[in-house]
């Protein structure tokens, strides 16, 4: 059975980051460091509703580590969304920009909401909340935040605009997935789906896996339905999808701009022509070659990893597989391409947009892909060599890279 600690997202991440120092032969200080965020800041935001009552939010910004830049990472709505769980995301957004090598640090931030309870007019006025309540620690050299979770491109909208009145700075380097015309960066809407894409494709010979595999795909919001679609693009067959309500499978594979048109138009997959039924739990049990968590934590967990029946799993989502569960997958041969490597495409891309804000540029959308490859192929080949030459599984691997990077720019600063 599951004790809280189990599914507590930050005692995973730092079991993970525990078992790395371990695998890497790393000195305490480092875990020291990485054990405690520098910052942990909560703050309640006002919200006027619709029906005229007071609501009270609880939003959050974790600043992880700044060592090796400013902090950088998403934003989550979710009724889920507590200060674990974004001191989790926070910490892994610490590894993921620095196994990347980007010039940034980490950080992630929330509000404890479900926006699906939301108008329109409610959405706008508390993400505006949320950047009124923490503008003195946002900036371009200070904490660059994106989207995550139920958060849009709409959404970097409004808190970048609120930003601009708050502190007059033009830059809108602030925040980073906004829309195009808004000084977002072609080719961010894709960027993590894509990386995931181009990271699997890197290791795809080594793992054994052929060309046109089958793919079971967990979760379709943005990292998800975009992976889908690229996937697919590129001759591969996707087998199931799901959304939060359930999934559907077709052996023969489905069309994911349909499945998600469908998705569009009816509110939930349910009823879609030519597949069959299934739940989360059956999506992720399936006979498949790839298996893309896109969705939340802990979803692979020691209860559930002993039914894993695919080759290989590829975490797009964060922290989708508990410790307890990474062993289980390790001892079945079932190898982990671990989320800090896997979807650090939209990171990526996120420091790009950041990059072309500060220097007034814009790239086209060639220019960001070829710049995104040239990083994850480079990057993957070091995560694969060292996990070799330490005899490790990827995810130790990605850690160890990122850490001792980490632990240079310290002895350098
Ligand atoms: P999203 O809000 O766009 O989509 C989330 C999807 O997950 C939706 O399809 C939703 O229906 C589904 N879902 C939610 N809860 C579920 C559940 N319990 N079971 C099954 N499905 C469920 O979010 P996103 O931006 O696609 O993010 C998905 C994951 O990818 C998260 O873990 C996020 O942290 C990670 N991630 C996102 C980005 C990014 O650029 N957006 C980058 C790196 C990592």
């Amino acid at each position: 059975m599951y004790t809280i600690n189990m599914l507590n997202p930050f005692q995973n991440a730092l079991s993970q980051l525990k078992r790395a120092c371990v695998a890497g032969g790393l000195g305490s200080d480092i875990l020291a460091r990485m054990e405690t965020p520098e910052r942990e800041i909560r703050v309640a935001i006002p919200l006027r509703m619709d029906d005229g009552s007071l609501k009270i939010f609880e939003g959050y910004r974790v600043q992880h580590s700044s060592v090796r830049g400013p902090y950088k990472g998403g934003i989550r709505y979710h009724p889920q969304t507590d200060i674990d769980e974004v001191k989790a995301l926070a910490l892994w957004m610490t590894l993921k920009t620095a196994v990347a090598g980007i010039p940034m640090g980490g950080g992630k931030g929330g509000i404890s909401a479900d926006p699906k309870k939301l108008s329109k007019g409610e959405l706008e006025k508390l993400s505006r909340g949320w950047v009124q309540a923490l503008w003195r620690d946002l900036g371009p050299q200070i904490d660059v935040p994106a989207p995550d979770m139920n958060t849009t491109p709409e959404i970097m909208t409004w808190m970048v605009d609120e930003f601009e009145k708050i502190t007059g700075d033009k830059t809108k380097a602030t925040f980073t997935g906004k829309p195009l015309d808004n000084g977002g960066s072609e080719g961010r809407d894709k960027a993590t789906g894509l990386g995931g894409f181009m990271v699997f494709n890197a290791l795809r010979k080594k793992l054994g896996i052929m060309e046109g595999a089958s793919i079971a795909i967990q979760g379709m919001g943005n990292v998800g339905g975009r992976a889908a679609e690229i996937f697919a693009e590129h001759g591969y067959k996707i087998i199931a999808m799901s959304d939060s309500r359930g999934g559907i499978f077709n052996n023969e594979g489905l069309n994911p701009a349909r499945v998600e048109k469908y998705k569009h138009e009816q509110g939930n997959l349910s009823g879609y022509p030519g597949a069959k039924e299934i739940s989360n739990a059956e999506l992720l049990a399936l006979d498949v070659d790839v298996l893309a968590p896109a969705t939340m934590e802990n979803q692979i967990t020691d209860l559930n990893a002993g039914n894993v029946r695919a080759k290989i799993i590829l975490e797009l989502a964060n922290g989708p597989t508990t410790p307890e569960a990474d062993d289980i997958l390790f001892a079945k041969k079932i190898p982990v391409i671990p989320d800090i490597l896997a979807n650090s495409g939209g990171v990526i891309v996120s420091s790009f947009e950041w990059e072309q804000n500060l220097k007034g540029e814009h790239w086209t959308e060639k220019v960001v892909n070829e710049k995104l490859k040239e990083i994850l192929e480079r990057e993957v080949l070091t995560v694969w060599n060292r996990a070799q030459s330490l005899k490790t599984d990827l995810r130790r691997s990605a850690f160890v890279t990122a850490l001792e990077r980490i632990e240079k720019a310290v002895k350098l600063n």
